[in-house]
């Protein structure tokens, strides 16, 4: 954060700040709330920042002649095992349950239906048995086996999303150029897809690993409900003043983008994507 100050309002801090974006830097202003806050409710803050990212990336592929193809009504690659960083978890959760209750059942069962049917085709077992995180050969099968299951992510409807103006952070970073036919098995056809310089998920994997001394640090989105049931509030572990909490929320950014880390992250939500690159 380069400067922060000169409020407007005693309820907010206006910071300015600089991420790192591949070769050069994204130049940003956020409100900050001025008093306690938390990770997860600094998301939207984040969710800006990521569609800031991503809109730069996109302008230059366009610009590149490889415009981005994904559109609304494409759902295709929502039939992945989609990684949704702790923080998210908790504010998806929460936005559920703030949801009139006929909602939150017809949610609840589509959440069912899809364990059921990933259950059936063999892919719980394989997401349960944690040595996938340590092998990217089996990290890459399991994308393979989850893509293949057919199995869509609960929150898609008509083939859009319906959370998308919420939706992970990882699915605002998924972008192809290729036609989109291709993505329909993209273990098989040789999806274009864009590599971003910085993804801001990884940030927010990092402090989940911190936080749970977890090799991910992140929860499958299908595992959601679940989740729900151990009543975790990470959001707490990464809080105080709204400064406080976005420095740190930068200071991650800036180790990842030393870093690199991609992990066995990346093979789980895209195994034919991994070959097209
Ligand atoms: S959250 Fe939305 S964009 Fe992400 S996989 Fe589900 S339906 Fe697709």
């Amino acid at each position: 954060m380069t400067d922060a100050g000169n409020s407007t309002d005693s309820h907010f801090v206006r910071a300015t700040f600089s991420i790192p974006v591949g070769e050069g830097a994204l130049q940003a202003s956020a409100q900050l709330p001025a008093g306690n806050t938390t990770l997860t409710q600094l998301l939207p803050i984040i969710q800006n920042l990521e569609n800031a990212i991503v809109g730069k990336v996109a302008e230059e592929a366009a610009q590149a002649g490889r415009p981005i193809s994904c559109r609304a009504g494409c759902g295709a690659c929502c039939r992945q095992m989609v990684p949704v960083s702790l923080f998210e978890a908790e504010a998806l959760i929460e936005w559920m349950q703030s949801l009139p209750e006929e909602r939150q059942t017809d949610l609840a069962e589509r959440f069912h239906r899809a364990l059921l049917a990933l259950r059936d085709a063999g892919v719980i077992d394989s997401i349960l048995d944690e040595r996938w995180t340590l092998e990217e050969e089996r990290a890459t099968q399991l994308a393979i086996d989850y893509f293949r299951a057919g199995v869509p992510c609960p929150f898609l409807e008509d083939e859009s999303c319906s959370i998308h103006p919420i939706r992970p952070l990882s699915c605002r970073e998924y972008l192809v150029t290729s036609p989109p036919a291709l993505c329909q098995d993209p273990s098989v056809h040789q999806v274009a897809g864009v590599q971003l310089p910085l993804k801001l998920s990884r940030a927010m994997f990092a402090f989940g690993q911190r936080m749970e001394h977890d090799r991910r640090g992140w929860v499958p989105l299908v595992f959601l409900m679940a989740w729900r049931k151990s009543g975790a509030k990470p959001g707490d572990f990464v809080s105080g003043s709204g400064e406080e909490v976005f420095r740190k929320f930068l200071e991650q950014v800036a180790s990842v983008a030393r870093s690199g880390d991609d992990s066995n992250t990346e093979s789980t939500r895209a195994a034919g994507e991994k070959s097209a690159r």
